[in-house]
């Protein structure tokens, strides 16, 4: 298994979807926060990256990635040096796309979202990106109650070409009035069922992601989200802005196995950060491992550390002792069945 490094590239997008988070917190305050360090300084970081690990997997996410500036020269660097996850709403033009980069050294997560994408139109680029031989290519879809009628229509019409469709579910606030994974109502439920009836792998994720209980990440401003809380508090619901204890650590290769990288360099062993309700000095291990763009010693951790960060946010978290339920979810390329000095379509 390769060394896994998620970069939050850029948060900027062309889409404005009603259920993320940034179009509801409002992306012209995120636009701030974007660190470009330009294409040498990426160059030298990545590098170093593969003296230290060799070829690692680097998910690509953000915003939107391919709002990233100079986006193209940034990609095929990428692609030259590892191998490379896109999270993307396909908007890009998947002809030229193709004729970037190597796409056997890329798998691409398109994130379909009716509200801005047209399904005939996305399903043709999704066909085209597998003609042209992309090592893997899935599709991310939103459980949001506006558009749960077709999800199943959309999940058979994937799957009968051969693609993954996985159901995210809503973890938000909808029309401001109610938190959702847990106001889901029966008849959602039913059309979240008739589309995960349909089965396989894809269905069987899925699945554990509705179940998975760690996540604490919800769309919707935290003030909306503690008026919901003390409005329902007398409900004994769970809480919807995290303040758990501390649970029992257990030893996580995230860290050791895994990065993510914020945009503007910050790098975490995963995606738990401190906040205000957990601060770092609560945490037994630290959870910061330094600067990216900036710290030209930082490391990945030696070996597998301890956590007792609550609830963990990662439903693939790579717990020691748990690696049925990991291991298989973490995936890249296999450069053995790639041509490395193949047709560079
Ligand atoms: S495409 Fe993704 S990043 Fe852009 S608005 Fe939609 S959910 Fe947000
Ligand atoms: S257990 Fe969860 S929170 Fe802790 S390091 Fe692993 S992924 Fe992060």
């Amino acid at each position: 298994m390769p060394v896994f490094w998620n970069w939050e590239m850029v948060l900027a997008c062309n889409f404005r979807c009603s259920y993320c988070n940034y179009t509801c917190l409002g992306w012209e305050r995120h636009h701030a926060m974007n660190v470009f360090p330009g294409l040498a300084r990426l160059s030298e970081v990545w590098s170093r990256i593969q003296d230290l690990y060799g070829t690692v997997h680097i998910e690509l996410s953000g915003g939107e990635c391919t709002s990233y500036p100079g986006w193209e020269g940034v990609i095929n660097m990428l692609v030259g040096i590892h191998t490379v996850s896109l999270d993307t709403n396909l908007s890009l033009d998947a002809e030229r796309f193709a004729k970037l980069v190597k796409l056997e050294r890329v798998r691409i997560s398109a994130s379909f979202h009716p509200q801005f994408s047209d399904f005939d139109s996305f399903l043709r680029k999704c066909l085209t990106l597998k003609e042209r031989r992309v090592s893997d290519l899935f599709i991310n879809y939103v459980a949001y109650p506006d558009q749960l009628a077709e999800m199943a229509r959309y999940k058979k019409a994937f799957n009968e070409h051969g693609i993954r469709f996985y159901v995210q579910p809503f973890q938000g606030v909808y029309r401001k009035c109610s938190v959702y994974p847990e106001s889901y109502t029966e008849a959602e439920l039913g059309l979240i069922e008739e589309a995960l009836a349909l089965g396989g792998p894809d269905a069987d994720i899925s699945r554990g992601r509705f179940q998975w209980k760690g996540s604490a990440m919800r769309t919707g401003t935290e003030e909306q989200l503690r008026k919901i809380q003390e409005e329902r508090g007398t409900h004994l619901a769970p809480p919807l802005v995290a303040t758990t204890p501390k649970r029992p650590p257990v030893h996580c290769h995230m860290g050791h196995y895994y990065a993510k990288t914020y945009v503007n360099g910050d790098t975490y062993r995963c995606c738990a950060k401190p906040t205000k309700e957990r601060p770092a000095e609560l945490l037994s291990e630290k959870l910061y491992l330094g600067n990216l763009f900036l710290d030209d010693d930082l490391k990945l951790l030696e070996a597998p550390a301890a956590c007792d960060y609550e609830p963990c946010p990662c439903d693939r978290c790579m717990v020691v002792g748990q690696e049925t339920r990991w291991l298989d979810r973490w995936c890249a390329p296999d450069l053995t069945l790639s041509n490395d000095e193949g047709e560079h379509r």
